[in-house]
């Protein structure tokens, strides 16, 4: 799931148990036949995540679009995607959506705060009023784990 070409992963405290659920899910249903599957990118984007991925045969494009009602995601290459792949679609969506209402720190509830401007998904106890920017990278990131 992780080797092979990517554009970077960064692997977040708070949001590692719910994408190593979907991790799991995606393992079970490819069972013998992995078809290929890796992420291309792992990352936090306008304050929760986005898991990027391919197949031998299916490669998702992300939209993000800024409207002035508000922003607007997009999904696109799944028209021909099979059922699994539409699947694995499915549970990523649904592990990022948890992202938006889980603190990237301690994975307990949490909602969408501004640090500075740099927008993430945080509970009370690891807010802005609480923790700089700084100390919120350095406290989320499992960065020193995974090099
Ligand atoms: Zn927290």
């Amino acid at each position: 799931m992780f080797a092979g070409a990517n554009t970077g992963y960064e692997f977040y405290r708070g949001w590692l148990p719910d994408l190593i659920v979907a991790c799991d899910s995606i393992d079970r249903l490819l069972g013998e036949d992995k078809r290929r599957f890796r992420f291309t990118q792992l990352k936090e984007k306008l304050g929760w995540a986005r898991y990027y991925w391919k197949t031998e045969e299916t490669r998702p494009l992300r939209l993000s679009l800024f409207t002035p009602d508000g922003l607007l995601e997009r999904q696109h290459g799944l028209e021909n995607a099979d059922a699994a792949e539409q699947e694995i679609a499915q549970i990523l969506l649904t592990a990022e959506d948890a992202s938006r209402r889980t603190c990237i720190v301690c994975a307990q509830l949490a909602k969408i705060r501004s640090f500075g401007g740099w927008l993430v998904c945080t509970c009370e106890r690891h807010g802005p009023d609480v923790m700089s920017r700084d100390d919120l990278l350095h406290a989320c990131l499992l960065r020193d784990v995974v090099e």
